[in-house]
């Protein structure tokens, strides 16, 4: 099923606003614990998904998710690229197998969590952005139809994005710290926050 194009607009376009706007927070966190790139590739990539947003919207909500994903693998480059490539591709064509929104939301973010832990050969606990992406999941199956659900994720998304600061990291470029990666908040797991709040932000004033 299809997305209203203005929510499906509205969603994208504040994802893409929010890292856009976070590229220096995410500099900082990967100059700590990685090569300081993550925030220049996230804008990089999101900047290209804004600039071809009238043409991504035009599509059903799984293609456009879809194009978002593709996009993001052709521009954002680093391990993140093709990350969150895999993540929103999945979620878009699982949508475009039949999946209903916002009923089979869960289920549909599990699509794009099984793709990350797929394609990075990763699981929760390593200190990656499935470190958050996974307790949101959980918190989508758990708190489903509460009227508090945007504001229970972005709390779990919160939370999970401190709990990687006492991590060790055995995936990425911080495992290659080894206990140095320790103390430090992992960028990736910043990133996928700032896409969770940008989300739950939109639907919540949207509702
Ligand atoms: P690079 O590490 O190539 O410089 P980025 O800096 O853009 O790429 O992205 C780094 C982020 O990517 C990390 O903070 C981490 O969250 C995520 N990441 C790296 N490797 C993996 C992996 N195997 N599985 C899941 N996430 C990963
Ligand atoms: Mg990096």
């Amino acid at each position: 099923m299809s997305l209203e194009p203005a929510i499906l607009r509205a969603l994208i376009a504040a994802a893409g606003e929010q890292i856009v706007a976070s590229a220096a927070e995410l500099t900082v966190l990967d100059q700590a614990i990685g090569d300081g790139d993550h925030g220049a590739n996230m804008k990089r990539g999101f900047e290209a998904v804004l600039g071809r947003l009238d043409s991504i919207v035009m599509q059903p909500t799984g293609e456009a998710i879809k194009s978002l994903g593709k996009t993001l693998v052709m521009t954002v480059g680093g391990a993140s690229g093709p990350l969150y490539g895999s993540f929103f591709m999945a979620i878009g064509d699982t949508i475009s197998r039949g999946r209903r929104l916002p009923d089979d939301l869960a289920e549909v973010f599990a699509s794009g969590v099984d793709a990350v832990s797929a394609r990075g050969r990763s699981k929760a606990g390593e200190k990656t952005m499935l470190d958050v992406l996974v307790p949101v999941l959980e918190s989508l199956r758990a708190d489903a139809g509460r009227p508090d659900l945007a504001q229970r994720v972005r709390a779990v998304a919160n939370e999970s994005v401190e709990r990687t600061a006492p991590m060790l990291a055995t995936k990425g470029r911080a495992a290659f710290l080894g206990a140095r990666s320790i103390g430090h908040i992992d960028p990736g797991a910043r990133s996928s926050c700032i896409l969770v709040h940008a989300v739950c932000n939109t639907l919540e004033a949207l509702s």
